[in-house]
């Protein structure tokens, strides 16, 4: 059976399977409602312009993964130990709501430890972060995920860790009764969402509190050490972040949650400002260095973006003003993240320039999707090529220092070193020779290559210097 995301998709079928073609109206009542996107599409205006090349990448990491059987599902409650191994999915949804799907996307799961950071943030956007962080750090905890332990504040280390969620749990929505608080989160997280996919899981949330001895003793410790809001209830607060845990969505839900991060707390699909930027700014920097368990610090290293994982194989990525990312499948590696979402991220970043320090200009063997690519690689061809026909030096010399491809083409293959030896600018030719080593002085433009004999000019230029090279230069006649 055929799905449909949109209404939009099913009119456009329903017509083309009725008609084979539309008429203008039809066309504009089909469209009217999602012009912005529509115009979008056909001015290539989006974040990721070339959609299909950056998915047929994302296809083959996919792919790679499957074959990836390390690890196993959690096995501390049944409901996660008994989940089929090997289910794996991954959704994609950008900041202006492109979506991509692989694999098992529509099952749902529960987001366990990966709703730690969206409480986090919901609970900042209501109370601030002043308020928030009396009651818990910022810090890594060095320490296992679920330890007995407080920072030398007497605090939980951070939110990301089952101290922190606790404690967390304890603030949101505080004045309310727990039924309404319960409903905030769940009503909160389907906006987050974008009204996509979010249950609970009752089952899971039994088990859950059927086996937290030491989610119970953590509760004491910290009762004891006054970490919790006076009014607050133990039981109720340790209940409720079992609730919490065992909320469930898809990958297909957690990727525009994923999204929503992305876009500063607006929901790319539905335009729903759900949080504070600044609320999001500290959710993400707290996931970057405290979200994925103990392997935290090396995903930071090697990944270089916020994500956080859960125990029921779930890994939520954000990538800041791009998209977010959702990547599910039950087996655990040896710090309790999913093997094949930790490889995925991994594989990610390996080929596209995501890192946070990732360098956008110089990072040359790695494929940048964003549109801004593709228009500051033209702007720079016509900075490059202006600069060397009307014999600016300094202006050359800027660009290599700021890394600039000095070999740069436009449309005709002609090259800075083609324009400055016509316009017989020698300084730069001598520079882009002596000093450039990406530019090849053997280059030829389409024509030169397409027409040899016709129309080529040859200019033989002779450089005094050291060595007296002499250098040919072929170009067209421009
Ligand atoms: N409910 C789990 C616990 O608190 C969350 C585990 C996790 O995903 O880290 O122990």
């Amino acid at each position: 059976m055929q799905k449909f995301r949109t209404v939009l998709e099913r009119q456009l079928h329903d017509e083309h399977e009725l008609h084979g073609m539309m008429d203008k109206e039809t066309f504009l009542d089909c469209v009217s409602d999602n012009i912005v996107i529509i115009s979008k599409a056909l001015t290539s205006q989006f974040v990721i312009p070339e959609f299909r090349t950056f998915t047929d990448i994302i296809d083959k990491i996919f792919e790679k993964c499957v074959d990836n059987e390390e690890g196993k599902p959690a096995q501390y409650i049944p409901q996660l130990a008994r989940r089929n191994p090997k289910h794996w999915g991954v959704s994609i949804c950008t900041v202006d709501g492109q979506r991509y799907d692989l694999g098992e996307t529509n099952i749902p799961f529960c987001l366990e430890s990966v709703v730690k950071p969206l409480i986090y943030a919901l609970t900042l956007n209501d109370l601030s972060p002043d308020v928030v962080h009396r009651f818990v750090g910022q810090e890594p905890s060095g320490r296992s995920f679920n330890e007995l332990t407080l920072d030398y504040q007497n605090k939980p280390h951070n939110p990301m860790i089952n101290a922190g969620a606790i404690v967390i749990s304890s603030l949101l929505k505080k004045g309310l009764v727990i039924a309404d608080r319960f409903d905030y989160a769940m009503d909160e997280l389907k906006r987050l969402s974008g009204q996509e996919h979010v249950t609970f899981n009752n089952s899971v949330y039994l088990s859950e509190r059927a086996t937290a001895d030491r989610n119970f003793a953590l509760g004491y410790y910290m009762r004891e050490n006054k970490c919790f809001p006076p009014e607050a209830d133990l039981v109720e607060t340790l209940e409720f972040y079992f609730q919490l845990c065992s909320i469930e969505v898809t990958a297909q839900s957690g990727a525009v949650i994923a999204a929503t991060l992305a876009n500063g707390g607006i929901c790319p699909t539905t335009g729903d400002k759900v949080l504070d930027s600044e609320a999001v700014r500290n959710t993400l920097s707290l996931m970057h260095s405290c979200g994925m368990y103990d392997y935290s610090g090396h995903f930071a290293f090697k990944v270089g973006l916020p994500a956080k994982s859960g125990v029921a194989g779930g890994v939520l990525l954000v990538i800041p003003n791009l998209m977010g990312i959702f990547t599910w499948s039950p087996p655990l590696d040896q710090w309790g993240n999913s093997s094949r979402g930790v490889q995925f991220c991994e594989e990610l970043v390996a080929n596209f320039n995501f890192h946070n320090y990732d360098n956008l200009r110089h990072t040359s063997k790695k494929y940048d999707p964003r549109g801004r690519a593709v228009e500051s690689k033209a702007q720079d061809v016509v900075n490059l090529l202006f600069s060397a026909f009307n014999g600016d030096v300094t202006a050359m010399r800027r660009y290599a220092l700021l890394g600039m491809d000095m070999s740069l083409a436009d449309y005709d293959g002609r090259t800075a070193l083609h324009l400055a030896a016509a316009e017989g600018h020698e300084s730069i030719v001598r520079f882009l020779l002596e000093k450039c080593n990406d530019v090849n002085p053997h280059q030829k433009d389409t024509y030169c290559a397409t027409y040899k004999n016709h129309g080529t000019s040859q200019l033989t230029m002779m450089l005094s210097g050291s060595n007296m090279m002499m250098w040919q230069i072929f170009f067209w006649n421009i």
